[in-house]
C-alpha cells in the first residue's frame, strides 16, 4: 500500500483495511458506536492520506487524472477496473481572460466538456474526478456505495459507476432531478433515489445515512472520504504541472468546501516537496448570495456557522442559481476542515449575487468561448471582486478553478438522457419507520431482513 491514513485530531496513523474504506479514526467521537473498545477522545476530525512518495511525480505514461496516482488513495484491486479513464482537468494559461480582468498570470483549471481544449468530463464537473478516485479506492470491497448529492456529485457517480457496472445508490432531493442526466450506458447496478416533498440536499444526506445501514451498503462518506478530497485535489495538480510553481491565490466556489480543502491539502504536500515554493496559496472562496453561511462565519472569524432555520435555509437555497453550493452542514468546523484550511492559508471568502455570476458567465463565453456551471461563474465573479478590492496584484500567479462547464457543447455532441428514478421517498417518511420499508422493498426486493431502526 502506498498510503496510510492519519487522523488530524489525534495524529494516529492507521492502515487501510482490505475490505472497507475508513472514514474516521476510532478515537473520534463521531466514529460509529460498535467499536466501544476505543476511548472516544476527540471532537470530529478528518483523516488525511499520507503517501509514501514525498515528491510530486506525475506518471508521464498515463493520460488524465490517474497520472497523479502516487498521490491518490487508490487500491490495485479497485483501480484495475477503473483507472483506464484518460480524462481529467485541463489547465491552461488564460491570457485573454486574464487581460480582461487585469491579471498577467491567470491559470484556468477547466473541469468539464470542451473538446477543443481536450476536456472530456462527460458529467461536466470536477465531481467526476472525485467519483473516479472514490471508486478506485472503494469498489473492490463489493458493497454498494451510497452517495448523497445536490446534483453534480450524483450525476458524476451515476456516470462513472454505470460505466463500470459498480453497485451504487445515488440519493438526491427531487429538486435536483433536472440535473440528473447521463450519456451512454445506464447500469442496473446503479440506483437513483429521489427525496420528495420540498427536500433539500441535507434531507438527501439523511436518507443516504439510513440507506447506508442496509446490509451490503456502505456510506461513501463525502468530505470524510480521503479519495473524494484527493480526487478533487487532482485539479490543483494539473495546474501545478503547467505552472511549476505554487500560485499566490486559489479561487473556487464552495458548497461543502471539500474541493477547497483538497486543494489546500495538495498544496501542503507540494510545499513539503520543496521544489515549488514555501507557501500554500491563499484560498479565495465564494458562495452564492443569499446562501452564504461559510462566508458569514469566516468573515466573523468564527468556527461556528450561523444558525439558520431549515425554512430560511430552503428559501435562500431556492433563490441561488448555483444550486450545488447549497450544503447546510458543510465540513467547516471539523478539525482539518474549511475553517482550518482558510486559517492556515490566510484565506478570504466572498458573496456573489446571481447577477454578478450571470455577468461572469457572459464574460467567459465571450472571451473563452465556453459555457460555465453557475458555480464556476460564482468563482470567476469573486475573482473580479477581489481584483476590484485590490486584494490581488497584477503579476501574481492565480489559479481559477472552473469547477464545471461545457454543458452546451456536450448536448450538441452527445446523446443526453434523463436518468430514471428507482425509488421516491417522501421527506416525511424519513422521520417515521416507513422510509426503511420503502427503501428495503425497492432496493433489496424485500428479501433482506431489516436491520434498520426508526429514528
Ligand atoms: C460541487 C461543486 C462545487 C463546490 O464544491 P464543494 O467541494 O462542494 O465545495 C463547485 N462547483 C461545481 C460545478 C460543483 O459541482
Amino acid at each position: 500500500m502506498h498510503y496510510t491514513l492519519r487522523c488530524l485530531g489525534c495524529n494516529t496513523s492507521l492502515a487501510e483495511p482490505d475490505d472497507q474504506h475508513l472514514l474516521t479514526c476510532p478515537n473520534d467521537e463521531s466514529h460509529p458506536a460498535e467499536e466501544h473498545t476505543w476511548r472516544k477522545s476527540h471532537p470530529p476530525a478528518l483523516l488525511r492520506a499520507d503517501y509514501s512518495s514525498g515528491s510530486f511525480t506525475p506518471h508521464n505514461d498515463v493520460v488524465g487524472l490517474f497520472r497523479y496516482q502516487d498521490w491518490l488513495p487508490i487500491r490495485a484491486a479497485s483501480a484495475d477496473r477503473v483507472a483506464d479513464a484518460n480524462v481529467g482537468t485541463v489547465a491552461y494559461q488564460a491570457r485573454k481572460l486574464g487581460a480582461s480582468v487585469g491579471l498577467e498570470r491567470l491559470v484556468v483549471l477547466f473541469n468539464g466538456f470542451w473538446p477543443a481544449r481536450g476536456a472530456r468530463l462527460a458529467a461536466c464537473s470536477f465531481k467526476e474526478l472525485e467519483a473516479r478516485v472514490v471508486v478506485a479506492r472503494c469498489a473492490a470491497a463489493g458493497a454498494a456505495l451510497v452517495v448523497a448529492s445536490a446534483g453534480n456529485t450524483g450525476r458524476a457517480f451515476h456516470q462513472v459507476c454505470s460505466e463500470y457496472d459498480i453497485p451504487a445508490v445515488i440519493v438526491v432531493p427531487e429538486r435536483a432531478l433536472p440535473y440528473m442526466w447521463g450519456v451512454g450506458h445506464n447500469s442496473a447496478a446503479v440506483k437513483l433515489v429521489a427525496v420528495t416533498g420540498n427536500a433539500d440536499y441535507y434531507d438527501a444526506i439523511q436518507a443516504a445515512e439510513l440507506i447506508a445501514q442496509l446490509p451490503g451498503h456502505r456510506a461513501e462518506g463525502g468530505a470524510r472520504n480521503v479519495a473524494r478530497r484527493d480526487g478533487m485535489g487532482a485539479s490543483f495538480l494539473a495546474g501545478m504541472e503547467l505552472s511549476g510553481e505554487l500560485p499566490a491565490h486559489y479561487f473556487q466556489a464552495v458548497g461543502s468546501g471539500t474541493g477547497a480543502i483538497a486543494a489546500w491539502e495538495m498544496a501542503v504536500r507540494l510545499v513539503r516537496d520543496g521544489r515549488f515554493g514555501p507557501h500554500v496559496p491563499h484560498l479565495q472562496l465564494a458562495q452564492n448570495d443569499p446562501f452564504t453561511i461559510m462566508t458569514d462565519a469566516w468573515q466573523a472569524r468564527t468556527r461556528e456557522l450561523p444558525r439558520l432555520s431549515s425554512a430560511d435555509a430552503k428559501r435562500q437555497i431556492d433563490t441561488i442559481k448555483a444550486h450545488v453550493l447549497s450544503n447546510r452542514h458543510p465540513p467547516y468546523a471539523v478539525t482539518g476542515g474549511l475553517f482550518d484550511a482558510l486559517s492556515a492559508s490566510g484565506g478570504s471568502m466572498y458573496a456573489v449575487t446571481n447577477r454578478e455570476a450571470e455577468e461572469a458567465t457572459r464574460l467567459f463565453r465571450r472571451v473563452e468561448g465556453c459555457d460555465l456551471d453557475p458555480a464556476a461563474a460564482v468563482a470567476l465573479a469573486s475573482l473580479q471582486q477581489a481584483i476590484a478590492a485590490g486584494a490581488i496584484q497584477r503579476g501574481e500567479l492565480v489559479f481559477l478553478n472552473v469547477t464545471g462547464g461545457g454543458y452546451k457543447q456536450l448536448r450538441q455532441r452527445l446523446q443526453v438522457e434523463p436518468l430514471t428514478v428507482d425509488v421516491n421517498l417522501d421527506v416525511d417518511q424519513l422521520r417515521t419507520g416507513e422510509a426503511a420499508v420503502t427503501i428495503e422493498d425497492t432496493l433489496s426486493g424485500g428479501r433482506t431482513p431489516s436491520r434498520m431502526e426508526t429514528a
